[in-house]
C-alpha cells in the first residue's frame, strides 16, 4: 500500500504576487502616507527606485528555489524563471537610483553635475554602494551567461551564493550608513536583510550539518542506454522516503555533502518501492562518474522537491524525451500501483533505439495500465517497431485519438525545444494552458512556450507594478 502522499507544500501564486509587491512597497509606504518624502524631485525619484532596488535584491534570497513555501506550489521552473529574471530588473532599477542622484544638468548651478558624478564615482562614505553596484551587475551577467562562459557549475554556484550574501551586506550598510531615513527605517533595513538572510543561510547550514548519507546505500549503477545510468538506492534500516509521483531530490555520493555538491535528480520509481531509484545521463564533470559508483556507497538525498506531479481526474498524455523520461516513469508505475482508472498515453522519443531506456522500466506499468507505449526515434531504422523522429505534430495527434483534448492533462519533459513544441502544440490542438506541465532539466535560455510568455508576462504585470510604485512616489 502507497504511503499517503505529502500535503501540498507552497503558496498559491496571487498569495506570493501579493506578498512580493507588499514587501517592496513597505519601506516606501510611510513616506508615501505622509508626504514626507525628499523636497526635490530627482532625489525623490533616487531614493524610490533605490529602495525597490534594494528590497528586490533581498528577496531574491529566498527565490533561489529551496524554499519550498515559495517553489513547492508554483514549482521549481517558474521560481527560477522569476529569480533569473528578478535581478535584470533589479539592476536597472539600480542604476536609476544612482542617474537621479547625478540628475540633469542645471544651467543655474553650472558645475554641479561634474561635482555629483565625482561624488558618485569617488565621493566618501559611498564605496559599500559602488561595490554594491559592481557586484550586481557581475552576478546579474555571469548569470546570463553562464552557460556561454564554459564555467564549471559548482563553481559558479558557490561564487554566486557568496556573492548573493555580501551584496545583502552592502545594500544593509548603504541603507544604514546613508542615515537620511532616520534610525527606524534602517532598523526595518537590517531586520529585511536578516529576514531573507537567515532563512537562506539555515536552509545551508541544516542540510550541512546532518551526517552525510543519512543511511542511504547505493544498490548498483547499471548502463540503462546511451551514456545513461540507471542508479537504485536502499533507503536506511525503516526508513523510506514519502513523495509524489514525478518530484525529484537533490543528491549527492560519499563523502560529498548536501549542499555544496548535490545535483537535482527526478526520481524515477514510485513512491512507496522499496527502493529510490535515479536515471543519470552523462553531462559533465559530476554525472561523468556515476557509472563508477560501487555498491554501498553512501548517498546523502535531500527530498521531496518539484511539482511536476498529475494534478487532473481525466486522461493523461505522458511525453517523455530523453532522460525526461525519469520522472515519467515514476508517473506510470504510480498510475499502476494505484490501480488508476484514467486513460493514459505515453509517448517517449530519443535519439534512437540505444539511448532508450530498456522496455522493462515501463512495460509492466504500461501493461497494467492498458497503455500501447508510442516509441520515437530519430535514427528509426525502415521498418523497425519504433515511428520515425523527431516528435511531430502528427504522432502528438495519433497519441491524442480517441481523446478530447479539453479534458486531458498533458505532462511532458525532455530537450527544452521538445517541450517548448510539445507544450505549444497541444495548446494548439485544444489542451487547456493550464493544464499542460513541464519541467525544465537546464534553466539555460532557449526559446519561450506561449505558457512561458504568459508566465513571464505576468512577472512583467509584477514589476510594472513596482515601477508604478517608484512613479508615483517621484510625483507623490
Ligand atoms: C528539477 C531537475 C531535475 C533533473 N532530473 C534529472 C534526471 O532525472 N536525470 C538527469 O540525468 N538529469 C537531471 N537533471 C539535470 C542534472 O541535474 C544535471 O544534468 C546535472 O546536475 C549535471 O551535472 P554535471 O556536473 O555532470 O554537469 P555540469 O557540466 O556541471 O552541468 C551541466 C549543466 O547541468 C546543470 N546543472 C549542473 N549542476 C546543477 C545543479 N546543482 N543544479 C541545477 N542544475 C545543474 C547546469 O545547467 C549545467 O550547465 C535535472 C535537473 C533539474 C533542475
Amino acid at each position: 500500500m502507497p504511503p499517503t502522499p505529502p500535503k501540498r507544500r507552497g503558496l498559491p501564486p496571487l498569495v506570493l504576487a501579493l506578498c512580493y509587491a507588499a514587501l517592496i512597497s513597505l519601506p516606501l509606504l510611510p513616506a508615501l502616507l505622509t508626504g514626507q518624502g525628499h523636497g526635490q524631485a530627482a532625489m525623490r525619484l533616487a531614493t524610490g527606485a533605490g529602495v525597490a532596488a534594494a528590497a528586490m535584491i533581498l528577496l531574491q534570497m529566498i527565490t533561489s528555489g529551496r524554499f519550498e513555501a515559495i517553489s513547492g506550489r508554483i514549482g521549481i521552473d517558474i521560481t527560477m524563471a522569476f529569480h533569473k529574471w528578478a535581478a535584470p530588473v533589479a539592476l536597472l532599477l539600480a542604476l536609476v537610483h544612482v542617474l537621479a542622484v547625478i540628475g540633469l544638468p542645471d544651467p543655474d548651478r553650472p558645475g554641479r553635475l561634474s561635482r555629483r558624478v565625482e561624488l558618485v564615482l569617488s565621493g566618501p562614505g559611498l564605496w559599500e554602494a559602488r561595490l554594491a553596484l559592481i557586484l550586481l551587475a557581475v552576478l546579474v551577467v555571469l548569470a546570463l551567461l553562464r552557460d556561454r562562459l564554459g564555467m564549471r557549475y559548482q563553481i559558479w554556484r558557490a561564487g554566486h551564493a557568496l556573492g548573493a550574501v555580501t551584496l545583502v551586506a552592502l545594500i544593509a550598510w548603504h541603507a544604514v550608513e546613508d542615515g537620511r531615513a532616520g534610525a527606524l527605517a534602517a532598523a526595518v533595513w537590517i531586520l529585511f536583510a536578516l529576514g531573507v538572510t537567515l532563512p537562506a543561510l539555515w536552509v545551508y547550514a541544516v542540510r550541512l550539518v546532518r551526517p552525510a548519507g543519512q543511511g542511504w546505500t547505493l544498490r548498483e549503477a547499471r548502463p540503462a542506454g546511451e551514456r545513461l545510468w540507471l542508479l537504485r538506492v536502499a533507503p536506511p534500516e525503516g526508513g523510506d522516503l514519502c513523495f509524489e509521483p514525478g518530484q525529484f531530490a537533490w543528491v549527492a555520493f560519499g563523502r560529498k555533502r548536501l549542499p555544496l555538491h548535490d545535483h537535482p535528480f527526478s526520481i524515477a520509481s514510485a513512491p512507496g518501492e522499496a527502493e529510490l531509484r535515479f536515471l543519470v545521463q552523462e553531462a559533465g564533470d559530476f554525472t561523468n562518474g556515476v557509472g563508477q559508483l560501487a555498491p554501498g556507497t553512501r548517498v546523502s538525498v535531500d527530498a521531496p522537491h518539484g511539482s511536476f506531479v498529475p494534478r487532473g481526474e481525466g486522461p493523461l498524455v505522458l511525453v517523455a524525451g530523453g532522460v525526461g523520461v525519469a520522472p515519467i516513469l515514476s508517473i506510470l508505475s504510480h498510475l499502476a500501483q494505484s490501480r488508476s482508472r484514467r486513460p493514459v498515453r505515453f509517448l517517449y522519443a530519443a535519439r534512437s533505439a540505444e539511448a532508450m531506456v530498456p522496455p522493462d522500466l515501463y512495460r509492466p506499468a504500461c501493461a497494467a495500465l492498458g497503455v500501447v507505449p508510442m516509441l520515437v526515434s530519430d535514427r528509426a531504422e525502415q521498418g523497425g517497431a519504433l515511428l520515425r523522429g523527431p516528435l511531430t505534430r502528427a504522432h502528438l495527434a495519433e497519441a491524442f485519438e480517441g481523446l478530447d483534448p479539453a479534458n486531458c492533462e498533458v505532462m511532458t519533459c525532455g530537450p527544452g525545444p521538445m517541450m517548448t513544441f510539445v507544450a505549444d502544440m497541444v495548446l494548439k490542438m485544444g489542451v487547456p494552458m493550464q493544464a499542460i506541465s513541464y519541467e525544465r532539466f537546464s534553466y539555460a535560455a532557449g526559446r519561450a512556450s506561449a505558457k512561458d510568455r504568459r508566465i513571464l508576462s505576468g512577472f512583467a504585470a509584477l514589476w510594472s507594478g513596482v515601477a508604478a510604485l517608484v512613479l508615483i512616489y517621484w510625483l507623490a
